[in-house]
């Protein structure tokens, strides 16, 4: 355990999960104080908790943050619903069973209905969890006051309160970007915050971004009936994916389906309405390209850092537009330049650090913090993170890109291995019949080291795990390659994949 330090006696104690008691250390209320209570917050108050630690988590809005109220868990519920229209719709893929179905009636409403309630049922779950380690729940705006210090804005009232803690962790996360001359009014130009309540189908909508969260609203859209335009200001769509997995997922996902994709082009101005307007320029020139006038617009276009009202001034730390520097055990830095002092006491996980903006991530980190606080030494490997894009089918990927595992390559001399297992000769993707989907493998050819994988096809976020697994323990191909997958299974691609790129390992 780390020192505990010195001052007057405990002001109050709560039950851990395993029944003793916790008591706040020397002169503070909390031993920890979590700022957010999306999955950051959420993961590294529970886990302090159940340590023993005397904890309170801090949170201004809804209990769960974006992944439970306004990301993940609403997104995937539209998923799993609309995917199951797209299924029933596609006469082609059905009549190749030797099925033929009646045409699909879908309720909107329901829809709706079905994301809605399990947004409550996975908040309720989750507060109760947090109620449960023992943690208390403070609702209110939190913000530093100097080191070891939070103030509470208490919502309603508007009552401030005064605590502090050993150690305070800030969790804030992120709230959507809208570009500037891009107006929402929330009904017809709109981000995903709206986008996930599914209050209306727009006949035709434009989709800023295609990022994953363009990608999963176009997969919902187009398979409830709706005409997409994608609109996408880097040169290809896509950007941020494998080049060969986004020409094999474009493909699929969007030149197959109901959607207009332009790459190269700025919305330099979009006005809500009836109709939207949306000014198009050429992303170079900045030459007007067309003006477009559709029923809505969804602006996917990243997400900004929660941490301006946050007083980090007062604990000396600069931002990095917006984002909260940390190292790799989550204490958080004086600033993003080279060799910036840690500040002690304070730590951040999450959205709100800009490492992999993913639910997961914030959870991982909040563990490795707590860690940390714990005096159990912990850093983070962001390597083994995997990501996936739900759209059907899906899209994963983990470890380094092709380009960085190439600069690894250069900078550490050894040579690059890349091979690709195809779904098409997969049993199950046949049986299926989805056999469209590629697995890209990324290896030292020199140790066999796993460096990155990309998949594109059917279940790909499922078997993503099992590269990540690998990543995690820097495993190398020829050990994977020997290991039994279940036969007819889609991890089989993945076996493949190891088979192939064992037999291109030196020696
Ligand atoms: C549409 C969509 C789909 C997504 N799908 C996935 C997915 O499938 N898988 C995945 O891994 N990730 C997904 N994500 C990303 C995921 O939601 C985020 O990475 C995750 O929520 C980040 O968690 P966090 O704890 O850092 O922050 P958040 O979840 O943003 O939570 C931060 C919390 O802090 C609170 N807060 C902020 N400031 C204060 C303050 N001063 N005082 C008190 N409280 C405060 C906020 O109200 C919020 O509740 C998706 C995101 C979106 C938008």
């Amino acid at each position: 355990m780390r020192p505990i330090a010195q001052g007057r006696p405990v002001i109050a104690a709560s039950s851990a999960s395993d029944g003793s008691t916790a008591r706040a250390a020397g002169s503070f209320d909390f031993d920890l104080i979590v700022i957010g209570a999306g999955y950051g917050g959420f993961d590294a108050a529970k886990h302090a908790a159940e340590h023993g630690l005397k904890v309170a988590i801090v949170e201004a809005r809804d209990m769960g943050g974006t992944c439970v109220n306004r990301g993940c868990v609403p997104s995937k519920a539209l998923l799993a619903a609309s995917g199951r229209v797209r299924e029933l719709a596609d006469a082609e893929h059905l009549a190749g069973f030797g099925i033929h179905a009646a045409p699909v009636r879908f309720e909107r409403q329901k829809i709706a209905d079905h994301a809605r309630q399990l947004v409550e049922t996975i908040r309720t779950n989750l507060t109760k969890t947090v109620e449960r380690s023992g943690a208390t729940i403070l609702r209110g705006k939190g913000r530093l006051d100097g080191p070891q210090r939070v103030v509470v804005r208490e919502s309603g009232g508007g009552v401030e309160r005064p605590y502090r803690a050993r150690d305070v962790i800030i969790a804030t996360g992120s709230d959507p970007f809208v570009p500037p001359g891009i107006e929402t009014d929330g009904r017809t130009v709109f981000t995903s915050d709206e986008a996930v309540d599914l209050e209306w189908l727009p006949r035709w909508i434009a989709i800023v971004g295609s990022g994953y969260i363009g990608l999963e609203f176009a997969d919902v859209y187009t398979a409830l009936g709706c005409e997409v335009t994608m609109i996408e200001a880097l040169d290809r769509v896509m950007p941020t994916f494998d080049p060969d997995i986004a020409k094999i997922a474009a493909r699929n996902l969007i030149d197959s389906r109901d959607i207009d994709a332009r790459a190269g082009v700025l919305a330099q101005s979009i006005k809500p309405g009836c109709p939207v307007q949306i000014e198009l320029v050429d992303m170079k020139s900045r030459e007007p390209v067309e003006t477009l006038e559709v029923d809505a617009v969804l602006v996917a276009t990243g997400r900004v850092p929660v941490s301006k009202d946050l007083n980090l001034a007062s604990v000396g730390v600069a931002t990095d537009r917006g984002f909260i520097p940390v190292d790799d055990t989550l204490q958080v830095l004086a600033s993003s330049e080279p060799g910036a002092a840690p500040i002690p006491h304070l730590w951040a996980v999450g959205d709100v650090t800009g490492k992999m903006m993913l639910a997961h991530t914030a959870a991982a980190q909040g563990t490795v913090a707590v860690e940390n606080i714990l005096g159990h030494p912990r850093r983070i490997d962001y390597r083994s993170i995997p990501a996936a894009t739900f759209t059907h089918p899906e899209i994963s990927s983990v470890g380094l890109s092709e380009a960085d595992a190439k600069a690894l390559a250069a900078e550490q001399g050894f040579e690059l291995g890349v091979v690709r297992s195809y779904f098409k000769a997969n049993s199950k993707a046949l049986a299926e019949l989805e056999s469209d989907g590629l697995m890209k493998l990324l290896f030292n050819k020199a140790s066999g080291e796993v460096l990155g994988a990309h998949i594109y096809g059917l279940h790909a976020a499922d078997l993503i795990q099992e590269v990540a697994n690998a990543v995690a323990r820097r495993q190398g191909v020829v050990q994977l390659a020997s290991e039994v997958h279940t036969h007819p299974t889609l991890s089989e691609v993945v076996e493949v994949a190891y088979k192939q790129a064992a037999s291109a390992v030196a020696g």
